[in-house]
């Protein structure tokens, strides 16, 4: 490939093409500095003024209320199974909604820590549906309800408010930055970067301030005390994701903020359902309001077409097409870096794609 292609990966993703040539072209001097931002300590006011941006450009952008904090740490969302558990508990109880497979490991790792209660699953039908969640099946006495917003595997995004006291926890891995969200209807949201911030190495953390508590029996890295007491500096953190990041949050705001990309993104989740529901050839069996924004999936019902599929479309610029390899079929994941010309040139695959094969 000589050219830059459609990159349609789950994660790591597509990153915006004028925050790469940003970094790029202060690659190896930043800002006079004579050196690369990897090459900065984290301790220079260079790296501070960075790392405070990107602070206050996220808290602006998703407009954090000043009782939470934002905490930038690393592990990926995957360490967070571990460290909303660790920080949270006080009673020794949580309950989680099991919507997917990350779901279902976020359970699985509290679990080890307290008593994390099933909720609802949809595990028996492959996380294709969600019932109806009554007041009366979260439990009262716990520390936090757990839901995963944005099933990225199974393409399913819940748009639902939950009946209980709880603090509500929410992996929004890859969703965070996609829609408008307000911050005080959780007690704490969490995101992998790799998906819809920037690189892989930072993960986001936003927990309301009450929450967090001083915690001598976790490990040090792991409490969100310490994290919050030293600015996130406590330890050195990934810098150059952090830049990268704050690079994307700026583009964002430039843009007119998650109001405008969250309707670049209801533009390109339709045009793409639309085709697909209006084809003879590819299905999504997810129903409409449960369908994510962000991970489209489908099939063409006969998995040898599948493999064709995603094989003839690598061929033309359109790549990581194959779905997650638990459930096959295919997945286009269209982040926020992703614009609707590259739905339209996907479409426009698939189009030419049905013509030959049906
Ligand atoms: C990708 C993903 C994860 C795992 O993230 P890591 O950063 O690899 O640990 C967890 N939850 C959701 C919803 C995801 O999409």
């Amino acid at each position: 490939m000589s050219k830059r292609v459609y990159n349609f990966s789950a994660g790591p993703s597509a990153l915006p093409l004028d925050v790469l040539k940003e970094v790029g072209s202060e690659i190896t001097n930043y800002k006079n500095s004579g050196m690369s931002v990897m090459e900065l300590s984290h301790r220079s006011k260079e790296y501070d003024e960075i790392h405070n941006n990107a602070v206050s450009y996220l808290k602006k952008l998703m407009n954090v209320p000043d009782n939470y904090s934002i905490l930038f740490m690393q592990g990926g969302a995957t360490l967070q199974f571990s460290a909303v558990p660790l920080n949270l508990k006080k009673i020794g109880k949580a309950d989680y909604l099991v919507t997917g497979a990350w779901a279902k490991k976020a359970h699985k790792e509290a679990n080890k820590f307290l008593d994390a209660k099933i909720v609802f699953s949809s595990e028996d039908k492959n996380y294709s549906y969600l019932n109806e969640i009554g007041e009366n099946d979260i439990r009262k006495d716990i520390d936090y309800f757990h839901i995963t917003g944005n099933n990225t595997i199974y393409g399913t995004r819940i748009d639902k408010d939950f009946k209980t006291n709880a603090p509500i926890v929410n992996d929004m891995s890859s969703y965070i930055l996609s829609e408008e969200i307000d911050v005080n209807k959780y007690g704490l949201i969490y995101a992998g970067a790799q998906k819809n911030i920037g690189p892989a190495g930072l993960s986001v953390v936003i927990v309301r301030d009450d929450l967090i508590s001083k915690n001598d029996e976790i490990p040090t890295y792991l409490s969100y005390e310490i994290h919050k007491e030293n600015n996130s500096l406590y330890n050195t953190p990934p810098t150059f994701a952090i830049y990268f990041a704050s690079l994307v949050f700026k583009g964002l705001l430039d843009k007119g903020g998650i109001k405008e990309i969250e309707k670049e993104n209801i533009k390109k989740a339709e045009l793409l359902y639309d085709f697909i529901d209006n084809s003879t050839l590819y299905q999504n069996n997810i129903s409409k309001d449960l369908r994510s924004r962000m991970n489209v999936i489908f099939v063409t019902g006969n998995e040898e077409l599948d493999k064709k599929f995603i094989l003839e479309a690598k061929g033309e610029g359109l790549v990581n097409l194959a779905g997650h390899r638990s459930i096959g079929g295919m997945r286009a994941s269209i982040y926020n870096a992703l614009d609707i010309e590259s739905v339209k040139a996907l479409i426009n695959f698939m189009e030419k794609f049905e013509k030959v094969n049906s």
